[in-house]
């Protein structure tokens, strides 16, 4: 799955990521499915562009960021590397235009009000990935659209020609059973392909619940931590 890297004395990095793949890959066979259909995003936030160059090298072609400075900053300094950008955090309406400029794909479209801006900051026919972000727990202030306004958020997305729906993603919450929220979620990204048959992504799954989210369906995993370590503080 991860060509590259000197398999007598692999780095940190690179025994770090070949194990998270394994363990990706026997959870989908656990769970009846191909790793092949799961994309696994390394979220790379707070780590310097020079890492993500290093997972470059070692395979890996998609990247998550949750601030848009940060995205902005490694997308370009990293521009000459084929990496699709997943942009995983709470979205500005103000900062939609520079969002776009840098992501291939956009997770966490949340409200009609930044779906339009991502839409307005289209500046020639290309068409963005987008996922409707749902929001699993009862805290307003945890980002996502609460599950019963998932499919008009969709509705709402797919009258924007510039943006193109591929799904839902959602963080589980902190004090609940990941299996059963992931359940949730499914039953969400459902009733969203009610509405556009193509939205089949779900994007769940970080370091401490990918099993359940590779076991309740999920497309893409967005792991972190496990593969590149601790965060630096930015204290
Ligand atoms: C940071 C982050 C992740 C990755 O978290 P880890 O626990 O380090 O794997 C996944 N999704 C979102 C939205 C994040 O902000």
């Amino acid at each position: 799955m991860t060509p590259g890297g000197d398999a007598a004395m692999p780095s940190g990095l690179a025994a770090r990521l070949s194990a998270i793949d394994e363990q990706i890959a026997d959870a989908a066979r656990t769970a009846g499915r191909e790793p092949e259909e799961i994309t696994r995003i390394v979220v790379t936030k707070f780590h310097p562009a020079e890492l993500v160059r290093e997972l470059h090298g070692l395979g890996v072609r998609d990247v998550g960021e949750n601030r848009q400075q940060e995205l902005s900053a490694k997308q370009s300094a990293l521009s000459s590397l084929d990496l699709r950008w997943h942009f995983i955090g709470q979205g500005q309406t103000n900062k939609a235009a520079a969002i776009r400029r840098s992501a291939d794909v956009v997770h966490s479209v949340d409200r009609d009000r930044f779906a339009d801006a991502l839409h307005r900051a289209a500046d020639d026919d290309d068409r963005l990935d987008v996922l409707v972000q749902v929001n699993l727990t009862d805290d307003p202030g945890r980002g996502g659209a609460v599950p019963a306004d998932a499919v008009s958020l969709a509705e709402h997305i797919l009258a924007l020609p510039s943006l193109r729906l591929r799904g839902v993603m959602a963080v589980a919450p902190l004090d609940e059973d990941p299996a059963s929220a992931f359940a949730r979620l499914r039953e969400v990204a459902e009733r969203v392909r009610t509405v556009e048959p193509s939205a089949s992504w779900i994007s769940a799954g970080m370091t401490g619940d990918f099993a359940e989210a590779i076991a309740a369906g999920a497309t893409h995993l967005r792991i972190g931590s496990a593969i590149t370590g601790p965060r630096p503080d930015r204290g």
